[in-house]
């Protein structure tokens, strides 16, 4: 129950469909190699009836023709007394022996048949015919005057009746040809052909109705291929379909995601999902370290404004035309480190940077430019700022002014601002202020001065 809950989670996975695929590749298989050698089967049972009817005919018709043969041959013997139809005869009878060579090619294809026991009734009563034949023979070579030690032994051993022996030579020839045309011989050659015919009817039947349950079962067979065949491409659709979504869909789509740098989504299967899961930890836990360093070459460790580097990209990259550009230096700062220690001087560092920090708006960037010097970039302001930065100033000092529990000394800042104009270079603009600054300074620090051409310009 665990497993199957498990599954559910995972969802399907690529060696979940391999195994899937393997043994629908497997069935199908099987089944089309069962479907093909039933349909061999079959198809070689229809060629086989079919060829069979075909000799059936041959034999039919060849025992119909061989029987009307003898018939034919042995009257006319009779009628002309000529030698040669009765060789014919005995060629046909001893020699050539359609009929019995017929009889034995159908006695070998249809055992199972009882009609073939009735054919060969039929046939034994044509052999019984024959003797009739061999006493009309007989009693024609008596009427006709021949040499009876020239004709077949079997027309030799013939006994003449003693009323046939009694009669004149035509007459004989006569009673001979009545023989083989009077009722008795029409009805017996006619009940014997009655009786081949209605025994090969049979077996014509029953090749027919073999053949079409062969044939019906062929056409069956057919349909279940055609069956297996939809069924087959179906499942192929089914396997590509499945595999384009749940693996080649979702691994272009991490490609073209992991070349954009970006989150992969988690679809597809388990291996492909378990796949971007791990990407995307990897891809975060770089970013962050790339952010980290990022983070800590443009800003300062110790108070954790922007440093030199932070602030020169500002000052290449902001609109500095319509910025303002503020420097502020601690007040006699070496003194604090002289007199309080250098830690007590960092602490005064990190406090000024707070205090400077939050006295402007967000949107402004403040760096930490030198040791104990910051500058501001106020974005969009103008010289009409310049009482709200005086009062920023002096709001700043009067906070640095205040003591602090963890002992960090009062002290103060000055300021020198430069507002920024159109045309102006950025290097212009930090002279500037800078030359401000120093005028700050000179006038007794703790305070702002805003540049302006009057200012004294600083000795370098
Ligand atoms: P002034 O009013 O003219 O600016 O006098 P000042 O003493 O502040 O002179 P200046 O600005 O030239 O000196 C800055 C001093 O700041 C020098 C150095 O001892 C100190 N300083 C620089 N960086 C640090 C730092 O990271 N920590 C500490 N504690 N002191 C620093
Ligand atoms: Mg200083």
């Amino acid at each position: 129950m665990s497993y199957i809950k498990t599954l559910k989670k995972r969802g399907i996975s690529v060696s979940r469909i391999n195994i899937i695929m393997l043994i629908s590749a497997f069935l199908i298989s099987a089944v089309l190699f069962w479907a093909m050698g039933r349909t061999s089967i079959l198809y070689d049972e229809t060629h086989r009836l079919t060829r069979n009817l075909l000799t059936w005919r041959k034999d039919a018709y060849e025992l119909q023709v061989a029987s009307d043969y003898l018939t034919e041959q042995v009257r006319c013997f009779a009628v002309t007394g000529e030698r040669q139809y009765l060789d014919n005869y005995f060629r046909e009878a001893e020699v050539t022996r359609r009929r019995e060579n017929a009889l034995q090619t159908l006695q070998i294809e249809h055992t199972e048949s009882e009609a073939i026991t009735d054919l060969r009734d039929a046939m034994t009563q044509s052999e019984n015919l024959m003797l009739k034949e061999y006493y009309a023979m007989r009693l024609a070579v008596e009427g006709y005057g021949y040499d009876l030690n020239e004709y077949p032994e079997v027309i030799q051993r013939v006994e003449l009746s003693e009323e046939d022996i009694a009669l004149k030579p035509e007459e004989q020839v006569y009673r001979a040809s009545d023989y083989l045309f009077d009722d008795n011989y029409l009805l017996a050659k006619l009940r014997i052909s009655n009786d081949m015919n209605s025994c090969l009817e049979i077996l014509e039947n029953e090749m027919n109705s073999k053949q079409n349950a062969v044939a019906a079962a062929l056409k069956q067979q057919v349909a279940v291929e055609h069956v297996l065949t939809v069924i087959l491409i179906g499942i192929m659709l089914a396997i590509v379909i499945v595999i384009s979504r749940l693996v080649f869909k979702p691994l272009k789509k991490c490609v073209e995601i992991i070349r954009k740098e970006e989150e992969v989504p988690l679809k597809g299967a388990y291996e492909i999902r378990f796949l971007a899961k791990n990407y995307n930890l990897m891809y975060y836990t770089t970013k962050e370290t790339e952010n980290k360093l990022n983070f800590d070459a443009n800003h300062d460790k110790l108070t954790g404004l922007f440093n030199r580097r932070g602030y020169d990209f500002f000052l290449n990259n902001v609109d500095m035309e319509t910025s303002t550009l503020m420097i502020i230096d601690l007040d006699k700062f070496k003194s604090i480190n002289d007199n309080y220690g250098h830690d007590t001087g960092d602490k005064a560092i990190t406090k000024a940077a707070k205090i400077i920090l939050n006295s402007f708006r967000s949107q402004d960037y403040v760096c930490r430019i030198g040791g104990d010097e910051f500058a501001v970039i106020m974005i969009r302001s103008d010289p009409s700022m310049k009482d709200l930065i005086t009062r920023k100033v002096n709001m700043i000092n009067e906070k640095l002014g205040k003591l602090d529990e963890d002992g960090v000394p009062a002290f103060s800042c000055s300021v020198g601002v430069a507002f920024g104009r159109v045309g102006l270079r950025t290097s212009e603009l930090f002279k500037r202020a800078d030359t401000a600054l120093y005028n700050a300074k000179e006038n007794g620090r703790n305070g702002v001065a805003f540049y302006s051409k009057n200012l004294v310009e600083k000795a370098d």
